[in-house]
């Protein structure tokens, strides 16, 4: 007999399940795929890094035996510098099933140990909402984040949502190209929120997915988390490096939880335990990849390198989109496309129109009106804002 019939078939994935509608397109000559983020060339390649390349042919002879719970320890004292700089005296650090890992384990454990609310911005990263809820928050929270009839950021909405937090939230925030509107926060503003915090003891959990891809300088993008921590608010952050390194299926990632000095060995031994019940250990060799890389200062160059390829073609192709929907529509303004960073453009598209672009043009962007730059480039530009302008009439 049949066992599963009370289940029912779920919605798919609003990112992944749009891929799969893609690949099913039999327009293949002429249709676009702008869903998921992951960097393309612009021959519309995926890229492996140089210096990724090098260290893979490194590690060919290395073994296959299990890393300890909490990863590989080149790895996370490499990623530590990344994100505090030299001053790590502090932090307490997990490998984890690359980003999406870290914010699960980091949610599993706030839900165990911190008994508080949890804040998402209200337009975010669409699997933010699965994993809290999966971890134990059945309701997170929202606050503002972006004035959706301008395109821009509405902050003084968001500090007042966050002022009416109760004390001691978690608040989770994105370090840099917010995921989905590339619009974020300046350093003044950073400022002002990081006082916010202080006055309210919120613990303040980064989401740091595409740490050096926004500028292409890893100072640059990872200023909120350092100028938090050197406030003294104890800041967490989930760091990913698909995008950073192109090691989206590798699974490489980290935890960071800012503690004191006394509380390390219980903060880090129930990460463990965690860790432990949910997937025992993480995967070797993309953690020895990013490891190799960082601690090989000519392999370290040619990453810098790399990040400033990624961003600036970013940066130029937004230039170029921009100018050719100026071209193919009158009275829109298309100024938030270059002033928004990181991979992705918030088009501000309605979902008819961007219905519309899929079923009339096969153009594939995310029901919201997001657009993953990295799928656009010099051969398909011209199309896609023609498309972008025929469903605005
Ligand atoms: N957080 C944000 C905001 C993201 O955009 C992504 C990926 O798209 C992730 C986390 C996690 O990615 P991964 O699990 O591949 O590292």
């Amino acid at each position: 007999a049949a066992r599963w019939t009370h289940v029912g078939v779920p919605p798919a994935d609003p990112i992944l399940g749009l891929k799969v509608v893609f690949r099913q397109d039999p327009f293949t000559s002429s249709k676009i795929d702008l869903t998921v983020g992951a960097y393309r060339t612009n021959d519309g390649e995926p890229w492996v890094l140089p210096a990724v390349r090098v260290a893979t042919e490194r590690l060919l002879t290395a073994d296959h035996e299990y890393l300890p719970i909490d990863g590989l320890p080149a790895f996370t004292r490499a990623t530590q510098r990344l994100m505090y700089g030299d001053d790590v005296a502090s932090a307490v650090t997990v490998q984890t099933l690359s980003g999406t890992g870290a914010v699960r384990l980091s949610l599993e454990f706030l839900k165990r140990f911190f008994d508080a609310p949890l804040y998402l911005p209200r337009i975010t990263w669409s699997n933010h909402f699965n994993i809290a809820r999966d971890a134990g928050f059945a309701d997170p929270r929202t606050y503002a984040y972006l004035d959706d009839a301008t395109s821009r950021l509405d902050f003084e909405s968001m500090l007042a949502d966050l002022d009416a937090a109760p004390d001691g939230s978690i608040v989770l925030l994105h370090l840099c190209a917010h995921n989905p509107t590339g619009v974020d926060l300046t350093l003044p503003q950073w400022e002002i929120l990081a006082d916010l915090f202080a006055r309210k003891s919120l613990l303040p959990l980064f989401d740091s997915a595409y740490l050096g891809f926004a500028t292409g300088d890893l100072d640059r993008d990872a200023k909120p988390f350092r100028l938090f921590f050197e406030k003294g608010l104890a800041p967490w952050a989930c760091v990913s490096f698909s995008k950073n390194f192109g090691l989206y299926s590798e699974r490489v990632g980290a935890l960071h939880a800012t503690v004191r000095v006394e509380e390390r060995d219980a903060v880090l031994g129930h990460l463990k335990k965690i860790a432990r019940a949910m997937y025992s250990n993480p995967p070797a060799f993309g953690a020895r990849i990013v490891s190799t890389v960082l601690e090989d200062p000519d392999l370290y160059a040619s990453w810098l390198d790399s990040l400033h390829v990624m961003s600036d073609r970013i940066f130029e192709t937004r230039g170029l989109l921009r100018s050719h929907l100026e071209n193919a529509t009158r009275d829109h303004d298309w100024d938030h496309i270059t002033s928004q960073i990181g991979m992705f453009c918030f088009t501000g598209l309605t979902k008819s129109q961007v219905l519309e672009l899929r079923e009339k043009h096969h153009v594939y962007m995310l029901d919201n009106g997001r657009v993953s730059m990295a799928g656009v480039n010099t051969r398909n530009v011209e199309p896609l804002a023609a498309a972008i302008a025929a469903v605005l009439e």
